[in-house]
């Protein structure tokens, strides 16, 4: 008998985005004539700069609609490693840069290249949805881990086995909008040294830290030989839809990594990396603005909310998230303000077991409709 056709297990038995699910969902509803208030889209809900558009514009009228070098345009490598080191104080030369169809596809770059079958990768929870999934596709599996308030290193140690190869790490964290202290990515180093693992360290919100110092382990000496920095454009400039991101490998590795690169994607549009070139040199006009509304309208809303009986809620340091302890179950909390109060939000439960009770918060729409979204909110409480 002919084998059935099938889709393979490692595609098929992937749980659906969450987030993705949500915003499916908003925009259906939407599309029926429902007036869907959104505290839930991941998207910053900035306009692109049409500084950032003419470029790409100007690229396409020149002719740059060919392939392109495998790693990414130069001069946007070159940005980007100068970028890199102005932030965070680390060391990186271009040939560390690979420029990347957004943050989740350096992310899937990083694993394809150091997950193998049957490697097991450590994931902290709460954390964004697709960490696990990206394991599951390169073959390994993700050894889930609670820490909602900061790392437990100790936990991450009890959790190695001999296939331990990784362990993932965002700051700020989606979806609390937390930013990792100084001991805890010295702890994590230190860890990720003595067992011979990677770091994958996700900084896609690293341009939308409020204030204060933004530690990396790619910063310190022994963290910047083992770790992979996953980080892009769309969060920072509004630039979701362009798919615009970038791996920072470690010393020597974006040879053997392009390869990943070579057979599958080949290269990011000549346009869209001319795109994030133009926005890398606006960055300074531009960024402490959307930072600025970002931190008002998370303050404020953190402050409503957290008057309403039965939420609490503080104000993060970082990115355009509120992750609210609410006290009813999440999920049909979630269920409920949207269908009955036309509400979008994501449950806590969504980004692991450690983060049910909760409630994912964006401050992404427009101010008027997040205010309506409040006063709904302070009116009905969490019933
Ligand atoms: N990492 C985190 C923590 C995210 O929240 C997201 C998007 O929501 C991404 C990576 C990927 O973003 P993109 O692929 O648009 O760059």
């Amino acid at each position: 008998m002919a084998r059935e056709r099938s889709i393979a297990h490692r595609v098929s038995s992937l749980r659906p985005s969450a987030t993705v699910e949500m915003t499916e969902k908003v925009r259906a509803a939407r599309a029926a004539g429902r007036r869907i208030l959104s505290l839930a889209s991941g998207d910053p809900g900035i306009p692109t700069d049409p500084r950032i558009i003419e470029a790409a514009h100007g690229a396409l009228k020149a002719g740059n609609t060919r392939y392109g070098p495998v790693l990414g345009d130069a001069h946007l490598r070159q940005a980007l490693a100068l970028h890199e080191n102005r932030r965070s104080g680390a060391s990186y030369e271009d040939a560390d840069i690979i420029v990347t169809p957004g943050g989740k596809f350096a992310l899937l770059t990083a694993l394809m290249s150091i997950v193998g079958p049957e490697c097991e990768v450590l994931v902290p929870e709460p954390g964004w949805v697709s960490y696990g999934p990206c394991v599951q596709l390169c073959g390994g599996t993700p050894v889930l881990l609670p820490m909602l308030d900061q790392l437990d290193l100790a936990a991450m140690e009890t959790a190695l086995t001999d296939r331990t190869v990784a362990v993932i790490v965002n700051s700020p964290v989606n979806p609390t909008g937390r930013v990792l202290q100084r001991s805890e990515i010295d702890g994590l180093v230190a860890l990720a040294e003595r067992h011979n693992l990677w770091i994958v360290f996700d900084q896609v919100y690293s341009d939308l830290v409020h204030a204060g110092a933004f530690p990396t382990p790619q910063a310190t000496a022994k963290g910047r030989p083992i770790t992979f920095v996953v980080d892009s454009f769309s969060k920072t400039f509004g630039m979701t839809g362009w798919r615009l991101g970038y791996l920072a490998v470690p010393p020597q590795l974006a040879k053997p990594v392009s390869r990943f690169i070579q057979h599958s994607i080949y290269c990011v549009p000549g346009a869209v990396q001319a795109a994030g070139l133009k926005a890398l040199q606006i960055y300074d006009d531009v960024i402490p603005g959307y930072r600025a509304v970002f931190r008002r309208r998370q303050q404020e809303a953190a402050a409503r909310l957290n008057a309403v009986p039965g939420i609490e809620c503080k104000a993060p340091g970082a990115s355009f998230y509120l992750f609210p302890h609410v006290d009813a179950d999440d999920r049909a909390l979630a269920a409920r303000w949207l269908d009955e109060h036309d509400i979008a939000t994501v449950p806590g439960s969504a980004f692991g077991k450690a983060g049910s009770g909760h409630l994912r918060l964006t401050v992404t729409a427009p101010d008027a409709e997040i205010d309506e979204a409040l006063r709904r909110i302070e009116t009905m409480g969490v019933r």
